[in-house]
């Protein structure tokens, strides 16, 4: 038999609004438990919910950046269930009338095959508490910071047929949420999860019955959990079985998938509108002020780049795949005055810095503006792209600037025509013998064998002869 996988996700990304959907408490990560939820937060009686409009605003945001249909009145309601980091007894989420309504997003497969992966809604809620289980033995640890903690839950259609396409539209919905500085997109610290609804069917036929799998945060985690859930859902059906839906969670250390619980029917949520909340009317004007103040998106900016900067689709996309990696670039290629080169030394040099120190952008020792000045020194020929790396290296230990680097280390490059000629003349005299071979060899085999020369001239300098002005030399002597 022939399988076919059938994917869904349901994406959660935390809205960074400074305070909570429903309160005045603070959102910030890493309080000390307990810290920042307040009556609202905890539900206590007599207290009444106020919707915070920056919400609002970037989950409209969100909604008109992928062209969706936008919830002009929207709802929210109560989503009952008990669990002990959720106060209430209910969720306040959105139901029938979300906020965001059907829309698009294109992914990319391999180089130029792209796919239209639909989006079925999007919708504000907030988010419950935590349990701890690892720093209590024997018992559990409830920290309320996160409750009402604003979300957009962002649904799939069942749209994605293998693993790679799923994470590759999870990529994408990332990308544009932190384009749109809606999210910070950190996935450790659970600003943005993925749950995967799975299920696989014979090639065509109907769709087969799901699992859920449950709050993947990093995208090989989502790709891995994927992989495995189909091959066990296959296993099980090709011995006569039956997939039931249900939740299961990816348990990362045995790399395989369980289950956590049967699934609910939406009825068993019994939900109903919340009255304490009025329907959320949004009116043409805020509609139309987003959209026309709407930032660049990634594929804009990827065009862009390539228009503008003259780089590879390549290069360009890969210096879009974050915005904070795109405005890095095109600040360094400013400062810099050579696009080209901004972009070959920040994906090479400076990604590969960062890689091996295991750094997020962010934390770089190197901004922007002190990698394009230094890479401005090699266009105006005061070092040589070699010596750049040595000066590059230097200053990602925190030796100081790259004029401050090159000046204590007397790293300028020599362009003085008297001074190359004088190592340049005694190279040649000091080997008679591969002059003389160069002499008699044919002209498809000079320009390997002036490499020696050159190797030896830029040795003896240090690296400091302006090697276009070393290569010149040897030439008019040599022919
Ligand atoms: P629930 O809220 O109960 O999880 P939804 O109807 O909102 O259910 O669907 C959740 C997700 O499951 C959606 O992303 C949808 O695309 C996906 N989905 C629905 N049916 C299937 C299926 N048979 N196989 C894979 N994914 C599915
Ligand atoms: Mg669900």
């Amino acid at each position: 038999m022939q399988w076919e996988t059938v994917i869904g996700l349901e994406i959660h990304a935390q809205l960074a609004t400074k305070s909570k959907i429903f309160s005045g408490a603070a959102t910030a990560f890493g309080s000390e438990p307990n810290t920042q939820a307040c009556n609202v937060d905890l539900g206590m009686p007599g207290v009444l919910p106020v919707l915070n409009k920056a919400a609002v605003r970037m989950a409209v945001t969100f909604g008109v950046a992928i062209d969706a249909e936008i919830g002009q009145r929207s709802v929210f309601a109560r989503k009952n269930y008990f669990y002990p980091d959720l106060p209430k007894g209910y969720q306040i989420s959105q139901f029938e009338l979300p906020i965001v309504g059907k829309g698009e997003v294109e992914i990319e497969l391999d180089r130029g095959v792209h796919k239209p992966v639909g989006v079925t809604r999007a919708h504000l809620e907030e988010d419950a508490g935590k349990s701890l289980h690892e720093d209590f033995h024997g018992m559990t640890g409830v920290d309320l910071n996160r409750a009402g903690t604003p979300l957009l839950e962002i649904v799939s259609e069942p749209d994605m047929r293998s693993a790679k396409e799923a994470v590759a539209y999870a990529k994408k919905i990332h990308q544009i949420v932190q384009y749109l500085g809606i999210c910070d997109g950190n996935m450790q610290e659970g600003s943005f999860r993925c749950d995967a609804n799975v299920s696989v069917r014979p090639v065509g036929g109907p769709l087969g019955t799901r699992a859920e799998l449950k709050n993947l945060n990093s995208f090989r985690f989502l790709e891995r959990a994927i992989n495995i859930e189909v091959e066990r859902q296959i296993d099980l059906l090709e011995a006569g079985g039956k997939v039931v839906q249900e939740t299961r969670l990816y348990d990362a250390d045995n790399d395989e998938t369980r289950s956590m619980r049967s699934k609910e029917e939406a009825n068993d949520y019994r939900y109903f509108p919340d009255p304490d909340l009025l329907p959320v009317e949004l009116d043409e004007g805020l509609i139309e002020s987003i959209r026309t103040s709407m930032p660049e998106l990634p594929d804009a900016k990827r065009a862009r780049f390539s228009a503008d900067y003259g780089l590879s689709e390549y290069d360009a996309e890969v210096l879009t795949s974050s915005k904070s990696l795109a405005d890095y670039y095109e600040q360094a290629a400013k400062v810099a005055g050579d696009a080209k080169m901004a972009a070959n030394w920040v994906m090479g040099e400076f990604s590969g810095a960062l890689n091996k120190a295991g750094l997020t952008l962010e934390q770089s020792p190197v901004d922007a503006d002190a990698l394009g000045g230094m890479l401005l020194r090699i266009v105006d020929k005061t070092i040589s792209g070699k010596i750049a790396k040595q000066v590059f290296e230097s200053m990602w230990a925190g030796e100081g600037g790259a004029d401050q680097i090159i000046e204590a280390k007397g790293l300028k490059q020599i362009t003085d025509v008297g001074a190359i000629e004088a190592v340049v003349d005694g190279v040649l005299q000091a080997n008679p013998g591969q002059v003389e071979n160069y002499r008699n060899a044919d002209e498809k085999k000079r320009p390997k064998m002036l490499g020696f020369f050159v190797g030896q001239v830029m040795k003896q300098s240090k690296g400091k002869a302006n090697p276009q002005q070393v290569n010149e030399l040897l030439l008019k002597k040599l022919d």
